[in-house]
């Protein structure tokens, strides 16, 4: 038995409804699919959560922009579906692309603020495409909670700030990074690495975290980041998007000493992939 599979959002809505008349509590769990450990960690906290968790796999194409990995991104909807049932989780959200973006479809979403600094600077438009998919995923689903990763902690920050704005009452859950044994975070995008790409990349958390501990212990933080930043490159990595000290609330830069709850932020290029990551200045 496979779980079940809403292609429509009729047929989500309906499932939905029948288990909010059966009192259950329902959680929502948004990736594009290519599940690895840190989805399911979100399904898991899901189930923690709620009584039943629909997880939704699209490759959201108004969020990628031109030149983006969009047509190689991967997709395995077989793989993906027995690891939500393996992992306990009991339907999926699985729409085509006309399912979302009818014919004449004209509407966007755009959050202020957050979405300018770190992603939003070196990917344009990229935000614009999330809030659009994220709103329309929760106004559809009406789950009572959605599970958001903190790897994309600048994206966690901007759906938080839009459920408040748009007073959508699911309740934004964040959950902790997974990371593989050298501290990488799990991404869809590290199956573009080689091996030896993969050596590189494993680099790049030990960085951000020496950053970190160096702002935490009294290090001023642009000065922290510059370096971690040059240490990237110098470890290989073709480029650096940004290193970036900012409050981890409203996404303020910190050059000095943080004076409040702050993170280190990192985006970085190597080979055909861009590696994300954060770290808290504790
Ligand atoms: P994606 O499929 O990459 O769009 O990610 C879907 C969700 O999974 C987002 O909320 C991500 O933040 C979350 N996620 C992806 N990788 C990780 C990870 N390594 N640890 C925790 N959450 C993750």
């Amino acid at each position: 038995m496979t779980i079940p599979v809403f292609r429509t959002v009729a047929e989500m809505r309906a499932q939905v409804a029948d288990w909010h008349a059966a009192d259950k509590k329902i959680a929502l769990v948004p990736t594009m699919g290519h599940l690895h450990q840190g989805h399911l960690a979100l399904i898991r906290a899901g189930l923690v959560t709620a009584d039943r968790v629909i997880t939704t796999i699209f490759v959201n194409p108004t969020q990628f922009g031109a030149g983006e990995d969009l047509e190689s991104y991967p997709r395995d909807e077989t793989s993906d579906l027995a690891l939500i049932k393996g992992e306990g989780g009991h339907a999926a959200f699985v729409p085509l692309l006309s399912e979302m973006y009818p014919e004449g479809f004209a509407t966007r979403v755009t959050v202020d603020g957050l979405t300018e600094p770190l992603c939003g600077a070196s990917r344009p438009g990229h935000f614009d495409g999330v809030t659009q998919i994220v709103t329309k995923l929760l106004i559809q689903a009406g789950a009572d909670f959605a599970m958001f990763g903190e790897k994309d902690w600048q994206q966690l920050a901007v759906v938080r700030r839009l459920t408040r704005d748009l007073d959508i009452a699911t309740e934004v859950v964040g959950v902790p990074i997974v990371r593989d044994d050298f501290g990488l975070a799990l991404s869809s995008r590290n199956s573009y690495l080689s091996d030896a790409e993969l050596q590189v990349a494993r680099r790049f958390n030990v960085h951000l975290r020496a950053a970190a501990a160096e702002i935490a212990a009294g290090g001023a933080a642009a000065a922290a980041c510059e370096k971690a930043a040059a240490e990237i490159l110098a470890a290989g990595f073709l480029k650096v998007d940004y290193v970036e000290c900012r409050t981890a609330d409203g996404l303020e830069l910190v050059t000095g000493s943080p004076g409040c709850r702050s993170r280190v932020f990192g985006a970085a290029r190597l080979g055909g992939a861009r590696l994300i990551d954060n770290h808290a200045v504790v």
